[in-house]
């Protein structure tokens, strides 16, 4: 599968930690005991996303606060998140909102993020 396409989830399978990616959510094709798992934002990232994204933020700076902000709201350092999951799970989010010309603009942002980061993830 492409890994440059952004609509391919990032699955893992919970009982063998087999990863890989989909369309849509399935069943572990190694083990099959288990759904595979993907990254999905909580109530609290996509209160901030759809701030970010609304206020349209897109300057130099503001680029990386707004993935900054979403990093810190998982809980988890920033190193510690893949830049390609945030962005997916962003960019996924924002596909399934009625189409504004904010939310347009925020899922080419963070294809472009998702797109520079997703080639070192499978390096
Ligand atoms: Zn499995």
């Amino acid at each position: 599968m492409d890994s440059t396409d952004i609509s391919a989830y990032f699955l893992d399978c919970p009982e063998c930690d087999y990863e890989w990616r989909s369309h849509t959510p399935q069943r572990c094709p190694k083990c099959a005991r288990s759904m595979g798992t993907t990254c999905m934002l909580e109530s609290t990232q996509i209160d901030a996303l759809m701030v970010a994204v609304n206020e349209n933020k897109y300057g130099t700076n503001s680029e990386d606060k707004i993935m900054f902000i979403l990093a810190e709201l998982m809980n988890e350092s920033w190193s510690e998140v893949p830049t390609a999951f945030l962005a997916q799970a962003c960019w996924m989010y924002l596909r399934d909102q009625p189409s504004t010309p904010e939310i347009e603009e925020g899922m080419t942002f963070f294809e472009e993020r998702f797109l520079e980061s997703v080639d070192l993830l499978d390096a």
